[in-house]
């Protein structure tokens, strides 16, 4: 952790070079919160990277993960994409591989491949279309197949189940932070908090989903405080959606659901890794232009179905 001398300093020199470079600094939400004070733009993943595509930069720094950092790229192939460290990798993207889900494609061939953005591109360009985890449900119900793979998180795929007609094949993946919520800690603190409404993330297991009173994505979760009248939230989702609420809405009260959840692949960029990397314009991500064009054509296909 930098002192407060040091962080100020950091900053500075993130900006001053952020207007030399052309460059735009894109924040996940569940990014440490030191990072948002250099931010062009907080979001989500996929918001992020089409906010990518108005900004008139020729460099984008994606503070995010990595397939974070891919999407911006496959959506901005004329700007340099950079991340600050190779080590932000999103462990629920890798249990993927293209191999595995074609042969899994083999064995319905009847089937749709819908892949959520928390994919690698070559993941992406092998689906039929892609989601996020506000329109999941929209996108599965928009298709003409009866039947549909869903890659790569089992629980989103058992929200989707529970909200469609349809046949849905789920891929076994999972998302650690939002797989530690249990419905035990959530069910006590609600009992807590009896004032409490309940956001809950689909990515979390099923039995925790059925406690909510609101399941949304982390955008639909800021929009929800927003618009609620309610005074008091427990939130079942990464900190660092929790540290943006009580920033953001500093008069209303949030509980992050026990027992609580951090992404340390999300964490692992500092400010000393943004300088480093405007610096050096490093870590530059791209995708092979045959990857990129299919991925593309799968995230084109949710656009215009949401
Ligand atoms: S919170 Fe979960 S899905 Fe998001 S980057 Fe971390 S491990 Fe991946």
């Amino acid at each position: 952790m930098c002192g407060r001398m040091e962080e100020k300093a950091l900053i500075e020199n993130i900006n001053e070079l952020k207007k030399k470079k052309n460059a735009v600094i894109l924040v996940h939400t569940y990014q440490r919160p030191e990072i948002y004070k250099v931010a062009d733009f907080i979001g989500d993943s996929y918001g992020l990277s089409k906010k990518a595509t108005e900004a008139d930069a020729k460099i984008i720094v994606f503070c995010g993960v990595d397939f974070m950092a891919e999407s911006a790229y496959i959506l901005n192939p004329d700007k340099t994409v950079l991340i600050p460290t190779r080590m932000a990798n999103c462990p629920m993207a890798a249990m993927v591989d293209v191999e595995c889900l074609r042969e899994l494609k083999k064995k319905h061939p009847k089937a749709a491949v819908v892949s959520y953005v928390n994919t690698t591109a070559d993941v992406k360009a092998e689906s039929d279309i892609c989601c996020t985890s506000a329109n999941a449900v929209k996108v599965v119900n928009s298709l003409e197949e009866d039947e549909i793979i869903f890659v790569p998180d089992s629980n989103l795929a058992h929200y989707v189940m529970k909200n469609t007609k349809k046949k849905i094949i789920p891929w076994t993946g999972w998302c650690y932070v939002h797989k530690k919520f249990s419905p035990e800690g959530l069910a006590h603190a609600k009992a807590t908090h009896l004032d409490a409404k309940v956001l809950v993330h689909p990515e979390c297991v099923p039995e925790v989903v059925d406690l909510a009173d609101e399941v949304c994505s982390t955008t639909g979760m800021m929009d929800y405080v927003k618009h609620s009248p309610d005074k008091k939230f427990i939130v079942a989702t990464e900190i660092g959606l929790i540290e943006r609420l009580k920033l953001e809405f500093p008069e209303k009260i949030f509980y992050q659901a026990p027992p609580g959840g951090t992404c340390l692949q999300m964490k692992k960029i500092t400010l000393e890794l943004i300088l480093d990397s405007l610096i050096n314009e490093q870590f530059k991500v791209m995708v092979p232009e045959d990857i990129r064009v299919r991925a593309k054509e799968a995230l084109d296909r949710m656009l215009n179905v949401a």
